[in-house]
């Protein structure tokens, strides 16, 4: 006999309620462990596994700490993913009557400990609580520690990735979420988060229960102050952790022990205004307003509309996540690299039609016979390009292809179903194969078998009649007739009568006749109409692959896109972009992508470094020089290697942008034609807003709306502000020179100018850029290149001189108004032009003496060069 004794039959009431987690048990100065729960504390703490009642046959396993050290052992438990239920005795022993009470005092789940000694200082331990609806999600992320409690919801095209992301920026230590995603959710954390804990959701509160939930923490106002309207998912996620809470004791009654709800929003984009996006020529060109001379035209090597509708997309919104966008760039680079691969994603693409466009057109009702075997056919190449991306290895690439539905039912159907080529009147039959509708078949053998009757009764009317020419006939407007000609009229029988009359035939009918062409008219009808109720049926049963359909839509623009961007590197000798964890932008040989290609002129690749020392450049150089095209690259280089692209440049480290301006100078920007110096300011003053210092910032020729004094001192103002309270990086090209002077004052200012040089009175445009500043401003020279007559130039340089001269007298405080000639910089420029001499010689076809040969010339060409401006600094 083995009966319980009370204590024990008291355990088992408790452990009942909390059959999912640990129960330690307090007896006297212990807390206890029972049954297999005793087995499995002795093994994760390595405890002593004894038993209660040894000498009888059933002994019970036991294992248990002391009170005083409890604390250390339930860490342990807790940091490895257990939930335990603290029992313990509320009345003393001598105060009790036969057994002692005992109550549940804790209930303690890794993400939700209080006691600060059990927790890490210098992270939150957050319960993150996820909840899905259709593809959207909804997260509350909760320290109870702390009273943090967050809510946010994502949805889109990478709402999974995002949230997954997120999740494991936050690090939980439990997880709460509806069973379907918690299996997805473990392949998905990351390893430092292995050991969370994971519980499944089992309901998810929703309107107004969620609100009410909602309400009683934070009170009425809340639900207006956040408009939580908007954000279902946000709150079904709160109200959902607030049942778990109340669940566990974990919510104090009374004034919420949450003093703050914070609705926050996962940024998932670098934010790119629509000036911005205007003056870089994202998705169109200023001067011709088109695709044409925008990056859109350039990159867009997509071959289906859905793709070239994402890529449009891509372009617009950039990511910030570098997950996503690594994931993107390692597809990009196995298609780079496995050409005859991507050859033949392409040959599928292009005879993949618009899937999206169709299933709008199929919701309205509008899709004919002909479309729906278009359908079939793209069905199987999509079949087929799934089989190809199979073949490859990179997993955003491996994850759109098991993201594509199969659809061998839907081909299966349609491929029994219609003809090969179906007419394009959805009315009028002829639509369907044979074996397909036993009805269809009945019909079309009638009016096949009608037709052999309407020969037979030919025949033999021509035998009847003696007839030899005559005919059976058929035409629309008379239906069928038999026709004889003129000569035989004598020989027409009594029961033909007359039809119509030709010059040189009559035609006449039947009774029989009649009777057969009913027959067959009937039928034809008959056919007709049961076709078109069959083709609506196939249509509808189409209309339930909608949403397979889109998603197939939707991964096939993704593996476009890719592919698109692939080809694009390819063309245009792209590399990959890396990106740096020291907020440095090095980008070695950069190009303008756009120019690179459409000018006639051979590009000159330049350096850019941008970094925590040097964040804003100031690029000073002539008119022409290449200051705007300079300054947008790099700006283009960002949007592409964040959206997941290549980047024309031989390197490229970059950091991950939030945001990006550019910003056009008045009089330089051709589309919006007259000077609005006020709409230049409001821009600007938007960036001094909004910019971080995370943000890339370009700059060209603000402050040229207006007069040059007016014009400089925003200029510089708008640098101080951006030098001391930003730190943005910064490219600010400019043709004040005199801001140039700001390198020596304020901090992360740096220089550059481009490279010109004068010959006698021509000026040459090297396009390299270089430290420094330029000597002056080549106005006249240009002036000269653009073809001014003679006598304007002559004169101005006249004016130019005076003025020169007069400031110069003027004052001395004004001395920076002056423009500087600076000796190094001709110096590199002669440097440069060599180096670049050499660059460009094919060592492998010269002899050594001819090597010699160019050595000797290149070093007399810079001595020479040398003594040249000597002597004209002396002139
Ligand atoms: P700025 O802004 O200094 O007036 P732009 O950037 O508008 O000069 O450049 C003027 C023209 O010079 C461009 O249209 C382009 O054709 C050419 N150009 C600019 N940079 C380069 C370069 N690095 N290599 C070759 N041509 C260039
Ligand atoms: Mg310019």
């Amino acid at each position: 006999m083995n009966r319980t004794s009370p204590m024990m039959e008291q355990y088992k009431n408790i452990k009942a309620q909390h059959p999912d987690k640990l129960l330690m048990f307090q007896v006297g100065d212990f807390y206890e462990f029972f049954y297999e729960d005793a087995r499995t504390a002795a093994r994760e703490m390595d405890i002593a596994l004894t038993s209660r009642d040894t000498g009888s046959e059933n002994p019970i396993p036991l294992a248990g700490v002391p009170i005083h050290a409890a604390d250390t052992y339930l860490n342990k438990l807790l940091g490895k993913g257990f939930k335990v239920v603290i029992c313990e005795q509320v009345e003393s022993s001598s105060q009790a009557k036969g057994l002692v009470r005992r109550e549940i005092t804790r209930i303690l789940t890794p993400g939700t400990i209080i006691d600060p000694e059990m927790l890490e200082e210098s992270r939150n331990n957050y319960l993150v609580t996820l909840i899905k609806n259709e593809s959207s999600y909804g997260l509350a992320a909760v320290d109870v520690s702390t009273g943090d409690f967050q809510i946010t919801e994502q949805s889109g095209e990478d709402a999974w990735e995002i949230i997954i992301d997120e999740v494991n920026r936050l690090q939980p230590s439990e997880i709460l979420c509806s069973s379907p995603e918690l299996e997805l959710l473990s392949n998905y954390l990351s390893k430092s988060n292995g050991g969370c804990l994971t519980s499944s959701l089992q309901s998810i509160p929703t309107g107004p229960v969620a609100r009410e939930l909602i309400t009683a923490q934070w009170g009425e106002a809340i639900w207006d102050d956040l408009s939580l309207d908007h954000y279902p998912r946000a709150v079904s996620a709160a109200a959902a952790v607030i049942t778990y809470l109340e669940l566990l004791q974990q919510i104090p009654s009374g004034k919420s022990h949450f003093h703050h709800l914070d609705l926050y929003f996962i940024n998932k984009n670098m934010i790119i205004d629509m000036i911005t996006s205007r003056n870089l020529e994202l998705t169109q060109s200023l001067r011709e307003g088109g695709k044409r001379g925008s990056l859109l035209g350039l990159l867009d090597n997509c071959l289906t509309g859905m793709g070239r509708r994402l890529f449009r997309r891509w372009i617009e919104q950039p990511l910030v996540n570098l997950v996503l966008i690594n994931k993107r760039l390692d597809s990009v680079e196995e298609l780079l690299t496995k050409p005859i691969q991507r050859r033949a994603l392409r040959k599928k693409l292009e005879e993949i039609f618009d899937l999206e466009r169709f299933c709008s057109k199929l919701s309205f009702e509008r899709v004919n016979a002909r479309d729906l075997v278009s359908l079939k056919n793209t069905l199987k190449e999509i079949e087929l390009l799934r089989e190809k991306i199979c073949e490859l290895e990179s997993e955003l690439l491996r994850d759109t292809a098991v993201g594509i539905p199969s659809f061998d039912d839907l081909i299966c159907t349609l491929e029994k179903a219609l003809v090969e080529d179906p007419p394009l009147a959805i009315k009028e039959g002829g639509l369907f194969k044979p074996g397909y509708n036993s009805e269809v078949d009945r019909l079309k053998q009638i009016s096949s078998e009608t037709n052999k009757l309407l020969l037979e009764f030919e025949s033999s009317e021509r035998q009847r009649t003696g007839i030899k020419s005559l005919r059976v006939g058929y035409n629309r407007n008379f239906g069928y007739f038999i026709e004889i000609t003129r000569s035989n009229l004598n020989l027409v029988p009594e029961n033909y009568h007359r039809k119509q009359t030709l010059v040189n035939a009559e035609r006449f009918s039947t009774e029989e006749l009649l009777e057969m062409e009913e027959e067959i008219t009937g039928a034809r009808d008959k056919l007709a109409g049961l076709e078109y109720e069959l083709f609506e049926d196939l249509r509808r049963e189409v209309g339930n692959y909608t949403d397979q359909l889109l998603k197939a839509s939707f991964e096939i623009a993704k593996i476009d896109s890719l592919q698109g961007l692939a080809e694009s590197a390819e063309r245009f000798n792209f590399s990959r972009p890396l990106f740096s964890e020291n907020n440095v932008m090095h980008i070695v040989k950069s190009r303008h992508p756009v120019v690179e290609q459409l000018s006639a002129e051979r590009f000159v690749p330049n350096d850019i470094i941008i970094d925590n020392k040097n964040y804003i450049l100031i690029i000073t150089g002539p008119n022409m020089a290449g200051k705007s095209t300079y300054i947008r690259s790099t700006a283009l280089i960002a949007i592409m290697a964040q959206m997941g692209s290549f980047v024309p440049a031989e390197r490229a480290e970059l950091p991950l942008f939030d945001r990006l301006f550019a910003r056009v100078g008045a009089s330089d920007d051709l589309s919006r034609g007259h000077s609005t110096f006020m709409v230049e300011m409001q821009e600007t003053a938007a960036i001094l807003k909004e910019a971080t210092a995370n943000s890339l910032i370009i700059l060209d020729e603000i402050g040229r709306g207006t007069s040059t004094y007016d014009g400089m001192s925003i200029a510089r103002s708008v640098i101080e502000y951006l030098s001391r309270k930003i730190k943005a990086k910064t490219l600010f090209s400019t043709h004040y020179h005199e801001l140039t002077n700001l390198e020596n004052e304020l901090e992360g200012i740096k220089n550059y100018t481009i490279a010109v040089k004068e010959k006698g009175k021509d000026v040459i445009f090297l396009r390299q850029v270089i430290p420094g500043k330029a000597d002056k401003s080549y106005g006249i020279n240009v002036a000269r290149l653009a073809g001014v007559p003679m006598e304007v130039l002559i004169r101005a340089e006249t004016i130019l001189n005076e003025l020169e001269l007069a400031s110069s007298k003027a004052s001395e405080h004004q001395l920076s108004l002056l423009p500087m000639v600076s000796e190094p910089v001709l110096d590199h420029l002669k440097e440069l032009e060599a180096a670049e001499i050499i660059r460009e010689l094919d060592l492998n076809r010269m002899t050594p003496l001819e090597a010699l040969q160019k050595m000797y010339e290149l070093q007399k060409q810079l001595m020479e060069e040398d003594n040249e401006s000597e002597q004209e600094g002396a002139g």
